[in-house]
């Protein structure tokens, strides 16, 4: 029997619940959704989790349609599945947990006895740790961003090359392997001996259908490569940026951009030109260095020194 909060599924089962996370300011329960998939066949234990940061749906449109299609007669090992995260800020379609205003991919391992924030980070991680492959599906929030899986456990960790592959296994097509901010459950997943990736499904608000497309192959990559059934995955060469260059305005404005996102980048390629209201030119910003297009803001208007794009740099295959 695996139990996840109050789900409980035998092999050859599936059960949905909820896991208890403490309570509301009006001491309604907090019980995040939970599912459990128990293959009839021994295997390995995939962990998945949406909505850490609350604005971020389409990890929860890929749960949505991965769960139905799992028969547990068909899979060799075990999914679980926490299927909104950061509860709090999900009920006002917020990014951040309004109750102490922390993001949530920051607080991880987490404490049982800390913020908000950090009991519910500390509640899912303590699922996540007994696994044996972490997914925690991301976006861009609601700025536009390619489809992409990061590997946030840096390049010198041990785990290093399990977390490359799991990405490789999960074959969007590119990746960032660059390491993380303290807290991210992709650094705190490694630490603790599970590849752990951080699939950034694009960037919108709300939904978008192309992105949960992806995320969902994606998923169901990892179980054919991991052999919780019986086909195998063809892994796909991944195209690797290792770092970032963040471009800002110069100017107040509007911004229009002169790339597109996935497109390659030559140092002094244009990005982006800002114009004030009449449609005068003012300012103008080209590349530093070659890479990839790879996120922008969504709104035209700016102020001096908001943030533009960014350029994924350092860029090779694997
Ligand atoms: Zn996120």
């Amino acid at each position: 029997m695996t139990t996840l909060g109050t789900a409980s599924a035998a092999p050859g089962e599936f059960d949905t619940g909820r896991l208890e996370v403490g309570e509301t300011r009006d001491g309604s329960t907090v019980g995040l959704p939970v599912a459990v998939i128990n293959g009839a066949r021994d295997g390995q234990t995939l962990y998945m989790q949406a909505a850490s940061d609350g604005d971020e749906l389409n990890g929860v449109g890929v749960i949505q349609q991965v769960v139905p299609q799992l028969d547990p007669a068909e899979l060799s090992g075990t999914v679980l599945v926490v299927g909104i995260v950061n509860y709090h800020a999900f009920q006002i379609a917020q990014h951040r947990n309004p109750v102490d205003d922390t993001k949530m991919n920051r607080a991880y391992p987490g404490d049982e006895n800390g913020t908000s924030s950090e009991r519910i980070a500390a509640a899912t991680f303590d699922v996540a740790r007994q696994a044996d492959l972490i997914l925690d599906l991301h976006q861009g929030s609601t700025s536009r961003m390619i489809n992409e899986v990061r590997v946030r456990c840096g390049r010198r960790h041990r785990m290093h090359r399990e977390c490359l592959e799991l990405a490789k296994a999960f074959g969007i097509g590119y990746v960032l392997d660059q390491k993380g901010p303290d807290g991210q459950l992709a650094r705190a997943g490694p630490d603790e001996g599970v590849p752990t990736i951080d699939p950034e499904l694009g960037g919108c608000v709300g939904w978008d259908d192309e992105s949960i497309r992806l995320g969902v192959r994606g998923v169901f990559n990892v179980l054919r490569h991991y052999d919780f059934f019986d086909d195998d995955a063809d892994l796909q060469r991944q195209t690797r940026a290792k770092s970032f260059d963040q471009y800002g305005s110069p100017a107040g404005g509007l911004v229009s951009f002169e790339k597109e996102l996935g497109t390659r980048v030559s140092p002094g390629d244009t990005l982006f030109e800002v114009t004030d209201v009449f449609g005068k030119l003012k300012a103008r910003v080209t590349a530093d260095n070659s890479g990839i297009f790879w996120r922008s803001r969504r709104l035209p208007q700016v102020a001096t020194g908001e943030y533009v794009c960014s350029v994924g740099t350092n860029v090779d295959t694997y």
